[in-house]
């Protein structure tokens, strides 16, 4: 016996995002562009929910599908917002954070050696998932002359058709595109024509600052083989509570909760209490956080176009995805960056292919920050 690492575990290289971040924690002069995390705190009233529940006790499991008022709070909320259209009590898993649906449904859906599309750059979570549950991971690259919007071009180029299943998020992280409804509709044809189950990630759905958020699951044909992952991380600042969902068909759901049941049992139960307030009542702290937001990407923008670092205008998520200027690795930019001007940023590389040659900036930071930030990225540059 030893603890080798299994076969699938060793396949997985350690997070690239982790060893920046391990630089920047040693020093305190370091401001961090690198992390995927609100800078704002939960919305009070979400957070006074949270601590009712707990004073009055309530702490023991839930239902493993979740609390059925919240299940319905979420029924309510992706119709409203989203023209999404799932049953409270069939068609909606609330999960511990996206990341567990994410992980649920590569496990539920991908027999080994099936493969699975992913939309690059993308997060870094859908490839280790999918090895993990024994997939094999087919990257399909997206350029930055289509704006990092997945098209069915790339989808074709990359042998997408053999694939058994597609991941993507957009809004994207970490380039900050976003899909509109039709540019959406020749993804969805090639889903169709090819029999993919899609897996979408619209966690960053609530972030979009140019007109709305598009799902797949709405166009014709796709509800019955979408599986829609959403949360409370980054809309409601949430991501220390921990709390997402699943919506799909209640057949898939009952297979993803199969696996749910034994592994999580059920969601954390204070975070789904502030999960109904926060539906319930944080509508307005969400709009006054994105439109926050909205003010720092433009400010970004602004600021990397007089740097002389080419960006193309994302739309989404709280990222904006520049080019080094010419002559520079991207990793190597990132790096001395880091350890000479203490500003963290990560390389896109990280991110899969496409991301060669961009930096992932994120923008969840406050303004005196973002605005020294960019003083010493201009300054950096300025000195070569
Ligand atoms: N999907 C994407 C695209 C993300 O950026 C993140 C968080 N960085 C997640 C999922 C995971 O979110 P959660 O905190 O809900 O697990």
């Amino acid at each position: 016996m030893s603890f080798e690492p299994a076969g699938r575990v060793r396949e997985v290289p350690p997070s690239g995002i982790r060893r920046f971040f391990e630089i920047a924690e040693e020093r305190d002069d370091v401001i961090s562009l690198g992390v995927g995390e609100p800078d704002f705190a939960t919305p009070w009233a979400a957070r006074e929910a949270a601590i009712d529940s707990l004073e009055r006790g309530r702490t023991s499991y839930t239902a493993n599908r979740g609390m059925a008022d919240l299940r319905a709070a979420i029924s309510g909320y992706v119709a409203d917002r989203f023209d999404l259209s799932y049953d409270a009590s069939e068609e909606i898993l609330v999960t511990a954070g996206a990341s567990e649906a994410v992980d649920l449904a590569f496990r539920a859906f991908v027999d080994p050696g099936d493969r699975v599309a992913v939309a690059q750059p993308s997060y870094i979570s859908y490839e280790p998932g999918i090895t993990f549950a024994g997939g094999d991971v087919l990257p399909v690259a997206t350029r930055e002359a289509d704006e990092f919007r997945l098209t069915r071009e790339a989808l074709a180029e990359a042998g997408a058709e053999e694939a058994e299943a597609l991941v993507y998020c957009y809004p994207n992280n970490p380039t900050g595109a976003v899909m509109s409804r039709e540019q959406l509709e020749p993804i969805a044809d090639f889903a169709r024509e090819h029999d993919l189950l899609v897996f979408a990630d619209e966690i960053y759905a609530e972030l979009t600052y140019d007109g709305e958020h598009a799902s797949i699951a709405t166009l014709p044909g796709m509800r019955e083989r979408t599986v829609v992952f959403n949360g409370f991380s980054k809309a409601h600042a949430m991501t220390g509570l921990r709390l997402g969902y699943a919506l799909a068909p209640a057949e898939a759901i009952g297979t993803m909760n199969r696996i749910h049941q034994y592994t999580m049992l059920s969601a954390p139960t204070t975070a789904q209490y502030a999960a109904i307030e926060a539906i319930e009542s944080c509508a307005g702290d969400v709009r006054e956080m994105v439109e926050q937001y909205d003010r720092r990407r433009r400010f970004v923008l602004a600021r990397f176009e007089e740097i002389g670092m080419p960006c193309f205008e994302a739309r989404g998520a709280f990222y904006v995805f520049p080019q080094v200027p010419e002559g520079w690795d991207a990793d190597t930019f990132a790096e001395e960056l880091l350890t000479e001007h203490g500003v963290a940023v990560v390389p896109g590389s990280v991110f899969g292919s496409g991301g060669d040659g961009h930096l992932r900036v994120s923008y969840a930071t406050g303004m005196e920050e973002l605005r020294e930030a960019l003083a010493r990225i201009e300054r950096f540059v300025d000195g070569r």
